[in-house]
């Protein structure tokens, strides 16, 4: 079992399979961004001796993000190997959902049990101007594609961005209303790339809260008061769906955190907003045994640090979010 030095138990993965993404959203990459080489990405017998390496630990339960996960060449035999592991009791998938309408139901066959979809508006103008690229279309599409093949409860994940949607939460809260979705709203965080924007035109969980309580009237809380993930959960009254509301910035839940990350280049990173890191690709493309990478990898999580010090100012700056995966 991979317990760090406060106790807490890891047993969570997120493996980011690549760190090409086909958007360009502006609060994660600026567009003309440089993505890395194939060559310095793990390659999938890679991806599947550590992730078996992580069951063998108690890792029982995996998400798969990017970049764009979606975009990765044989994505649905890298999930049909990972749910087949040993040990792995779930693998679930963040996307943008852009090409989810084709590959929703190759990937449920395959053996992903759910999907959390990127939509941070309903608004096609608002959608493009967010993403530069994107049609929002295609991912409702792809959000209809993926319920149809199971992939539930569907989780929508909005990121809030002050000039661009903050009055779009509104229209997202609404679809609660029709839809057993939750609809997850997100504090813009800090890292490398577009750091003015991300701490600039942040806007906090309280000033969401209130502004679709002022469109619905009072929230209700959810989930007996419990976080679901990182998410503090909430619905309107008579609603299907929930709101789930993750404020790193204004409420950091690291003292609950279970989780650990593996970027597409093999690196163990230790905390989504602190730079340390542990490489696991290096030594295991140099031979390195079983045992050796298990002991690197629970000497990395026993210094998994307590958590991020946003509020101190700390940004992290080796990496934006787009090669981290959230
Ligand atoms: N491409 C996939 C997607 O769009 O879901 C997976 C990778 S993306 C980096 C994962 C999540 O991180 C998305 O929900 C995205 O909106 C969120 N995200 C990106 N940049 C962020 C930032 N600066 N602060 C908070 N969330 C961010």
């Amino acid at each position: 079992m991979a317990i760090d030095r406060f106790g807490r138990k890891i047993h969570y993965l997120r493996i980011s399979l690549t760190d090409h993404c086909n958007l360009r959203c502006v609060y994660c990459m600026p567009e003309d961004m440089t993505f890395r080489p194939k060559s310095e990405m793990m390659q999938d017998d890679e991806i599947f001796t550590l992730t078996r390496l992580f069951a063998d630990l108690g890792f029982d339960k995996i998400r798969l993000t990017g970049g764009e996960p979606t975009v990765r060449a044989r994505i649905t035999e890298i999930v049909r190997g990972l749910a087949s592991t040993e040990g792995i009791r779930s693998v679930s998938m963040t996307t943008n959902g852009v090409l989810l309408s084709k590959l929703a139901a190759p990937l449920a066959e395959a053996g992903l049990e759910r999907v959390n979809v990127s939509l941070d508006t309903l608004d096609p103008e608002k959608f493009h101007r967010l993403t530069r690229w994107g049609k929002v279309q295609d991912v409702w599409n792809g959000i209809l594609a993926a319920e149809q093949a199971g992939l539930t409860p569907i989780k929508l994940n909005a990121v809030v961005v002050k000039g661009y949607n903050e009055e779009d939460v509104v229209e997202l809260a609404r679809l609660t209303l029709d839809h057993p979705w939750q609809i997850r709203f997100i504090e813009m965080m800090p890292f490398a790339g577009v750091t003015d924007l991300q701490t600039g035109q942040v806007v906090t969980m309280s000033q969401i809260q209130a502004r679709i309580e002022d469109a619905f009237g009072k929230l209700e809380i959810g989930n007996g008061g419990q976080l679901d993930g990182e998410a503090r959960v909430y619905h309107l009254c008579g609603a299907q769906g929930d709101l789930g509301f993750i404020s790193p910035v204004s409420a950091p839940f690291c003292a609950s955190c279970n989780r650990t990350r593996l970027t597409a280049d093999g690196r163990l990173r230790l905390c989504l907003l602190r730079e340390k890191e542990l490489d696991l690709l290096t030594p295991l493309r140099a031979g390195a045994s079983i045992e050796e990478l298990r002991d690197l990898i629970l000497q990395g999580i026993w210094e998994k640090p307590w958590g991020h010090g946003l509020a101190e100012g700390v940004i992290p700056l080796n990496r934006g979010m787009s090669e981290i995966g959230g």
